[in-house]
């Protein structure tokens, strides 16, 4: 924790301080001889709070069957516990709701507040927790650390909560990741400055981690958090809000969604009805079906957006897939795939004893072309050359670019014979080929193949031989005068270890 930080927030003559009425109360209440006549006058002669006080407490939030006209017979029909509560919420909201922050979203602050302090009283009453006012107070004071913050940091720190908008948890982490000092510590730090009674003091200092407080005030804390929830599920309506409420309130409390639903419909009620009498803007008040409808809503998007998601990382892995086996001037398969495609089918053919051949082919005097032409024709010249190889490819082979100028054909279940015509019908199709090179140019070219074939009786044991084989007899048809076929054939079919090959 950046504990420099806290004492500059801690000293800061801007940091927000109790009202004095609120002081005044805490002390009254705070005495071991509690003196109810004198806490009565002393919110009384705030004639403004008392009118409120009184207000609310004939509102149907606190459901009395008569109704109360002065604050002594408040604390005797409420009690003074909830007479001192709402006294304390209003004179806090009063006091710091009109504080000079310009660019800190203060609506948004208290509408959230409001929210978190009737869901959190609402659930505790719920659940018969003896302090439900204070369950009330504490959501509205949990926040003032953020406040406390805006005086000190200013615009660096409103900012922040500006961008953050009502995603209140992930201000929390942000607060950590930028500040090293969260609104939550520095609340805490104020409640033992302003000496707020325990009840008070300890579910506001972990009230993003109720986990942290397992004591007697265990259940009130968690009354708070859940406030959160609830204010987050009506202010933040994407999905997850409003799931994570129910599964912590079901956590918390073994409370089922069933009642999860009903508590969210008496928090509209109660925030309807107290928005007014605390002057805080709430905007229209969601309904529950709403917020249901909408999660279902956002949670049906969620699951389209990462399904479409999902189908465009797909494609973009075939996409990547293709990069990596297409050689990317030509389009047909680039080296790396031809010699996979080999390695696979050259196995097959020795384990299912069918024939495999690879022709190879070479462009006769291509140097020529891009010396007399330039690069880009010599570019254009393999274009087409590629499409004709991959016309004459039958479907189960492979037509690749080996290298440069250098192409080959790899055919399974293909004996000599058939890979040797089909190697001379694509030689005819490329001489006979007017290629139109560029725009006004067209050219002709020739090519030299070699053929090579393993007819399942062991003369090749790996596919590298194959290769230079197919290699060796497009070296001979070079020397034979280009523009040619030559097949290498094994002198020996038998797997003699030095047979000495020929090529036909
Ligand atoms: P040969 O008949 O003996 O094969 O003669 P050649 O000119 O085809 O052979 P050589 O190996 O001397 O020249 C091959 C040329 O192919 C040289 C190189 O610049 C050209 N080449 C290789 N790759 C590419 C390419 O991607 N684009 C272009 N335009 N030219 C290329
Ligand atoms: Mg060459
Ligand atoms: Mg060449």
């Amino acid at each position: 924790m950046n504990q420099e930080l806290l004492q500059k927030v801690l000293r800061s003559p801007r940091l927000p301080s109790l009202p004095t009425i609120a002081l005044k109360v805490i002390d009254l209440c705070r005495q071991s001889d509690i003196n109810i006549k004198q806490i009565a006058t002393t919110i009384s002669n705030d004639p403004a709070l008392s009118t409120k006080v009184l207000k609310t407490a004939n509102s149907s939030f606190y459901g009395l069957s008569q109704m109360v006209s002065t604050i002594s017979h408040a604390i005797v029909i409420l009690g003074l516990n909830s007479v001192k509560t709402l006294a304390l919420g209003f004179s806090l909201v009063g006091n710091f709701r009109d504080q000079n922050a310009t660019g800190f979203p203060m609506i948004e602050f208290w509408r959230r507040s409001l929210y978190s302090a009737v869901s959190a009283r609402t659930i505790a009453r719920h659940v018969n927790l003896p302090e439900q006012e204070e369950a009330f107070l504490c959501c509205l004071m949990q926040d003032l650390g953020m406040l406390a913050l805006s005086q000190t940091l200013g615009e660096d720190y409103d900012a922040l909560v500006v961008e953050t908008g009502s995603e209140h948890a992930k201000l929390w982490r942000n607060e950590r990741k930028q500040f090293d000092l969260d609104h939550m510590q520095v609340v805490g730090a104020m409640a033992g400055k302003w000496k707020l009674p325990k009840t008070l003091s300890k579910p506001i200092r972990h009230h993003h981690v109720p986990s942290q407080s397992k004591d007697e005030l265990e259940s009130l804390t968690q009354a708070v958090y859940l406030g959160n929830l609830s204010a987050d599920a009506f202010l933040d309506t994407r999905r997850p809000n409003v799931e994570k409420f129910f599964n912590k309130l079901n956590q918390c409390f073994k409370l089922n969604r069933d009642v999860g639903e009903h508590l969210l419909g008496q928090v509209t009620k109660g925030v309807n009805e107290l928005a007014d009498l605390f002057e805080i803007d709430t905007e229209k008040v969601p309904d529950v079906q709403d917020i249901l409808s909408d999660a279902k809503e956002t949670l049906l998007e969620l699951s389209l957006e990462s399904q479409s998601q999902a189908i465009e990382l797909a494609e973009r892995n075939q996409k990547l897939q293709e990069q990596v086996v297409r050689d990317p001037l030509t389009g047909i398969a680039n080296r790396g795939r031809f010699t996979e495609f080999l390695s696979k089918h050259f196995v097959e053919a020795q384990v299912t004893d069918q024939p495999i051949s690879v022709i190879f082919i070479d462009v006769d005097r291509f140097k020529s072309v891009n010396d007399d032409h330039g690069h880009l024709v010599g570019d254009s010249v393999l274009v087409t050359l590629a499409g004709l190889m991959d016309e004459h490819c039958p479907e189960t082979g492979l037509a690749a670019r080996y290298g440069g100028e250098e192409f080959a054909l790899i055919l399974p279940r293909c004996d000599r014979l058939g890979a040797a015509r089909l190697a001379e019908s694509l030689r005819q199709a490329v001489e006979k080929h007017t290629i139109q090179a560029a725009e006004e140019l067209t050219l002709n070219v020739t090519i030299s193949l070699g053929v090579s074939s393993f007819d399942g009786r062991q003369f090749f044991q790996r596919p590298e031989q194959l290769i230079e084989s197919a290699d060796k007899a497009v070296y001979v048809a070079k020397a034979s005068g280009r523009n040619c076929v030559r097949v290498f054939v094994p002198k020996c079919k038998t797997p003699l270890k030095q047979a000495a090959p020929t090529v036909a």
